[in-house]
C-alpha cells in the first residue's frame, strides 16, 4: 500500500531502511504467496501465472506488476518491530514474531480488507453522529 499522505507523520524517520531490511529477510518475495518482487502476473482465474517480463504476456492480457510493500500485521504503522529507535536497524528475524511483512499486492488487500472495513463503519458513524448533533438542534 502506498502510505496515505494523512498517515506520513506516523512512520519513523528510518522508515527507508526498515523496509529494506524487511525486503532482504523476505528474499525480495511475498511472505505470505511467495511471489517475487517485480515481476508480472496476469489474472486468469486464480492469479495463477506469473511472467518474468511484459513482452511475455499474451495479448488481451490484463498484465500488473507485483511490488511488494511492506505491511502492519496490526494495522499500527508506529509499532515497527523496534527497529525505529534511533539506533541501526536489526530486523526481527524470528519472522513469526514480527509484526512487519514484504506483502504483495493482492496479500496485503486482503490482510488489511477487514481493518479497512471497520474503519469505514467508525468513519461513518462518526458522521451520524455529527448528524444526530445538528439535526435536533
Ligand atoms: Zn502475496
Amino acid at each position: 500500500m502506498p502510505i496515505l499522505a494523512k498517515n506520513k507523520h506516523r512512520y519513523p524517520a528510518n522508515w527507508r531502511s526498515i523496509r529494506a531490511a524487511i525486503l532482504e529477510r523476505a528474499h525480495h518475495s511475498c511472505e505470505f504467496c511467495g511471489r517475487p518482487n517485480h515481476v508480472w502476473a496476469t489474472r486468469l482465474g486464480a492469479w495463477c501465472w506469473t511472467k518474468t517480463s511484459a513482452e511475455s504476456i499474451w495479448p488481451g492480457e490484463r498484465a500488473y506488476k507485483i511490488v511488494l510493500t511492506i505491511a502492519h500485521l496490526d494495522g499500527n504503522p508506529e509499532h515497527n518491530d523496534g527497529m525505529d529507535a534511533g539506533g541501526p536497524v536489526i530486523p526481527t528475524w524470528r519472522i513469526d514474531e514480527s509484526n512487519l511483512r514484504a506483502l504483495c499486492q493482492r496479500c496485503h488487500n486482503r490482510w488489511d480488507a477487514p481493518m479497512r472495513v471497520q474503519n469505514r463503519r467508525i468513519t461513518r458513524r462518526g458522521r451520524m453522529a455529527c448528524g444526530d448533533l445538528f439535526d435536533h438542534a
